[in-house]
C-alpha cells in the first residue's frame, strides 16, 4: 500500500518509508491511498470477536500488503496484551476504558504497535544503523512511546517535554527508564517541543548524519492502530444491545485519536456521528463554528494532554472530507470546556455514579451530557487512568484513589533528563554531538 502526503506535492511512499520518515518531505502528513470497506459479514459477527481478533482483521486492511500475515498477527497480538472494556457509567452513557495498558493511557496501543512494526522493518534491512525516534510530549505520549520502545534493539528514543508542565507521575514514566531512552526537558511549551521535533526532521545536515523518525501521532504506525478499539467498542455495545445510533465522543488534542475513529467509520463502522471534546484550547471548535482554522498558542489546562494550539492531525481531517467544512461539521460536532467545567463534571459524575473520571475523559463525558439526543447511545473515550493525575483528581472529588501497582513502580526510579532551551540550534548541536 502506498501513502500520500496531505500536501500532495511529493510522490507517494511505501509503508516502511512512511513509518521511518514520519512526516512527508513537503511537511504534509501521510495518508493510506486506500481505506478498505470491511464486508457486512464482518460486522454481522463482530460481537463474537475479541479485541485482538478484530484488530488482526483491521490491521490486515492497512498493513496486509506490506507485512507478512504471521508477523503482522504477532505484532498485533503482542501490542494488545490488554483489553479495552466498555463500561456503563449511567443511563445511555458508556466509557471506553483505554487505560489498561502498561502506561495507563490509550497511547500505549499506537506506541506499542509502532515499536514492533519499526523493529520488523529494521530487521528486514539489516544496515545496522540506529534509528533515532524523536517524540514531543505534553504528558502521555512520552511515557507510552518510551515504554513501547524500551530495550528494543537498534532504536534510541529522545522524549522532549515542556519543563514544569507535565505531572510528576507522567514525568517519572519516561525520565526513570534509562537504557535506550533519553528524556529532554525543554524550557518552553509543548508547541515548542513539537516545533523542535519537526525542525529536526527537515534539517538536511542532521538527517545526513543520523536516521531520524517520529513517534508522534503524525506517524501512520501510531495513528492507524487506534482504529482497532473503535471496532471493539462497537462490538461490545452491540453485544449489550446498544449498537444502534452510537455517538462517539473523543477528548481531543492533536486529533490523532479521533481521526482513527473517522477512518474506522470510513471502513464501514456504523457510528452515527462524532463529537470532538476540547478543553479551553478551542481551535477545532472554532473551526466548526466558522469554517476558519486559526491556530493559537496553547493554553495550560487540567486536561494537559489536550493542550494543543495547532492540532497536527487537522490536515488529515480535512483530507478525509476533501476540505469541505460543511461535511466535516455534519459528521463532527465540537465542545469546549473551561477547567471549572471539567472539575465540576468530575465531581458530579463521581457523586452521582461513583465513576472516577480523569480530566480528559471528563471532557468527553460532559460533551455527551450536553449533546446526546434521545434514543442515542453515547460512548466517550476514557483516554487515561485517573491515577495518572492523582493530585488533581483527589483534590476535585475529595476522596483518595488507588494508584495501580504498575504506576507505583515508575515512581521508585531516579529521574534523569537533559536540560534544553527551546532554540532549535541548541537541540541540533546536542544531537550532532
Ligand atoms: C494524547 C491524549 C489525548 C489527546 O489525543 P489526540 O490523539 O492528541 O487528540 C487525550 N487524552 C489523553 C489522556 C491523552 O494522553
Amino acid at each position: 500500500m502506498k501513502y500520500y502526503s496531505t500536501n500532495h506535492s511529493v510522490p507517494e511512499v511505501s509503508l516502511s518509508e512512511a513509518v521511518v520518515k514520519g512526516l512527508a518531505a513537503d511537511r504534509g502528513l501521510f495518508m493510506p491511498e486506500k481505506i478498505e470497506r470491511l464486508p457486512k459479514s464482518f460486522f454481522d459477527n463482530i460481537e463474537n470477536l475479541s479485541l485482538q481478533d478484530i484488530a488482526v482483521r483491521v490491521a490486515e486492511a492497512f498493513f496486509g500488503e506490506d507485512v507478512e500475515p504471521k508477523a503482522l498477527e504477532m505484532i498485533v497480538r503482542d501490542t494488545l496484551s490488554f483489553d479495552t472494556p466498555v463500561v456503563e457509567v449511567e443511563k445511555d452513557i458508556y466509557s471506553l476504558e483505554l487505560f489498561h495498558g502498561p502506561t495507563l493511557a490509550f497511547k500505549d496501543v499506537g506506541a506499542r504497535f509502532m515499536a514492533r512494526l519499526l523493529q520488523y522493518f529494521i530487521g528486514k534491512n539489516a544496515e545496522g544503523k540506529t534509528v533515532n525516534v524523536l517524540v514531543a510530549t505534553s504528558g502521555d505520549t512520552g511515557s507510552a512511546v518510551a515504554n513501547g520502545f524500551l530495550g528494543v534493539d537498534g532504536i534510541h528514543v529522545y522524549v522532549l517535554y515542556p519543563k514544569g508542565k507535565v505531572s510528576p507521575i507522567q514525568e517519572c514514566q519516561f525520565t526513570t527508564l534509562g537504557k535506550n531512552i533519553t528524556a529532554i526537558e525543554v524550557d518552553g511549551t509543548f508547541d515548542d517541543c513539537q516545533r523542535l521535533v519537526k525542525s529536526a526532521f527537515l534539517d538536511k545536515e542532521l538527517n545526513a548524519k543520523m536516521l531520524l523518525t517520529s513517534a508522534n501521532s503524525i506517524n501512520v504506525a501510531r495513528f492507524l492502530p487506534q482504529a482497532f478499539y473503535y471496532f471493539s467498542a462497537y462490538a461490545q455495545l452491540k453485544a449489550m444491545g446498544r449498537g444502534e445510533d452510537v455517538v462517539v465522543c473523543v477528548p481531543s488534542g492533536n486529533f490523532g485519536n479521533i481521526t482513527a475513529g473517522l477512518i474506522a467509520h470510513r471502513m464501514g463502522l456504523p457510528i452515527k456521528r462524532f463529537i470532538a471534546a476540547n478543553n479551553a484550547n478551542d481551535i477545532f471548535y472554532n473551526y466548526l463554528q466558522t469554517g476558519e482554522y486559526n491556530p493559537k498558542a496553547s493554553i495550560q489546562t487540567l486536561a494537559n494532554a489536550m493542550d494543543v494550539g495547532d492540532p497536527s492531525n487537522f490536515a488529515r481531517v480535512l483530507d478525509l472530507y476533501a476540505g469541505k467544512h460543511e461535511v466535516i461539521a455534519s459528521w463532527i460536532s465540537g465542545t469546549t470546556f473551561s477547567d471549572a467545567e471539567i472539575a465540576e463534571a468530575m465531581k458530579k459524575c463521581y457523586e452521582q455514579t461513583g465513576y472516577v473520571l480523569d480530566p480528559h475523559g471528563a471532557c468527553g463525558y460532559l460533551a455527551l451530557k450536553q449533546l446526546l439526543k434521545a434514543g442515542e447511545t453515547g460512548l466517550f473515550l476514557e483516554t487515561a487512568h485517573p491515577a495518572k493525575f492523582h493530585d488533581t483528581v483527589v483534590g476535585i472529588i475529595g476522596k483518595e484513589i488507588e494508584i495501580p501497582e504498575r504506576l507505583q513502580e515508575f515512581m521508585k526510579g531516579e529521574k534523569k533528563s537533559v536540560a534544553m532551551t527551546s532554540d532549535f540550534s541548541d537541540f541540533k548541536n546536542y544531537l550532532m554531538n
